[in-house]
């Protein structure tokens, strides 16, 4: 834990224009920005020290008033079946998050986490069991991708913002972290290679699709009719599948950018073969993709995931309907794979370590 950034300044988190003023305020000359945001960026440095170019009077100054943020990695589980690593990261505050590092045949997808909990409630995940405890900054979000890259030496192809916590409930901080990731300056990620993944909020998907950024969008479904869906997310109960679909069809009329909606097949809740028609007929016409994927069982939760056959069966009949469908292959399935569990692990070990000592 790092105690020593009360006031400071997180350098991490600043967009290349608001470096731009902060070094100008500092009374240095413009060419620095570049230089500190190159180290920050494009070098990933963790610290204030290692920005050898800077005058030693510049590296002082900035350490006075700024900070790197940390990210240390506490566990990392690798996967025996498929290379699969998901790592466990404490933050400044002692805050701990995951971050998921998958390989594919066309390179590496990194899945990150946005939030420190989530607010939004979904009856099967584990990330939002015990609430919102802060949303991440910007440079929280990058240094995800920084820290997993310079302990995997190597590059990450895409990113997935489908880690812990609902990036629209923190869209500024999500939309820093996308200007900062695409810069030429930077890790330079065309966006086209990075999805976000909502449980719906409508207004928020709104405003991304106004940025034009070509964010691909993951919409977690789950249900095809209202009923169920509230049943298992509450958000629906505020924006329903109506409103969902007349935002998504805007969205890829607006960006060309194809939906992926997330249906996770919870045994006797959203499975049966009613289930898949009623999805066939919501789609219809759509132009989408649908991943499926059997639940993810939560030790605190009572769901039950669908047999295979059944997962394969509700895949064959949208694929008859003519809806693109996908069962999403399941990595790392042999460590804690649903979203939140090894944070919701640690914190308990830590929990029970805790009341041990006592
Ligand atoms: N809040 C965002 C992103 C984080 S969740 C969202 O709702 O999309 C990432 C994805 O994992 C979502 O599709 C979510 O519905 C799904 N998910 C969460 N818990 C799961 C579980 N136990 N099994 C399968 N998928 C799960």
């Amino acid at each position: 834990m790092n105690h020593n950034i009360e006031n400071k300044i997180d350098l991490l988190s600043q967009t290349l224009a608001n470096l731009t003023v902060m070094v100008k305020e500092l009374g240095e000359p413009a060419f620095r920005t570049k230089q500190i945001y190159s180290w920050l960026h494009e070098k990933q440095i963790t610290s204030i020290s290692e920005m050898t170019n800077l005058s030693k009077s510049l590296r002082d100054k900035l350490e006075a008033s700024c900070y790197i943020p940390s990210c240390e990695v506490v566990a990392r589980q690798t996967s025996a079946a498929d290379d699969t690593n998901k790592f466990l990261l404490e933050l400044d505050d002692g805050n701990c998050i995951e971050t998921v590092w998958m390989e594919y045949k066309h390179g590496v997808s990194l899945c990150v986490s946005t939030q420190v909990g989530c607010r939004q409630g979904c009856k099967f995940c584990a990330s939002t069991l015990g609430g919102l405890v802060r949303n991440l900054t910007a440079g929280e979000i990058l240094n995800q991708v920084y820290t997993a890259q310079r302990v995997m030496g190597m590059r990450v192809a895409s990113i997935v913002l489908m880690g812990i916590g609902e990036p629209l409930d923190n869209l500024d901080n999500v939309l820093d972290f996308f200007t900062i990731l695409s810069s030429q300056e930077g890790q330079r990620m065309s966006l086209r290679h990075v999805s976000l993944s909502t449980c719906g909020i409508v207004p928020a998907i709104e405003a991304l699709m106004e940025k034009d950024l070509g964010v691909t969008l993951s919409i977690s479904l789950h249900a095809s009719d209202n009923n169920t869906r509230s049943g298992i997310m509450p958000i629906n109960d505020k924006y329903d599948i109506h409103e969902l679909m007349t935002v998504c069809k805007k969205y890829f009329a607006h960006t060309g950018r194809r939906i992926s909606y997330e249906y996770a097949l919870i045994e006797g809740v959203n499975d049966t073969e009613e289930d898949a028609e009623s999805l066939a007929r919501l789609l219809k016409g759509q132009m989408c993709h649908v991943n499926l994927i059997p639940v993810n069982p939560v030790k605190e939760r009572d769901t039950k995931r669908s047999s295979r056959k059944n997962v394969q069966e509700f895949v064959g009949r949208l694929i008859k309907r003519g809806v693109n469908a996908t069962i999403r292959r399941e990595l790392g399935t042999d460590i804690d794979a649903a979203c939140g569990q090894l944070r919701r692990n640690h914190s308990n070990t830590e929990t029970n370590e805790q009341a041990a000592d006592q």
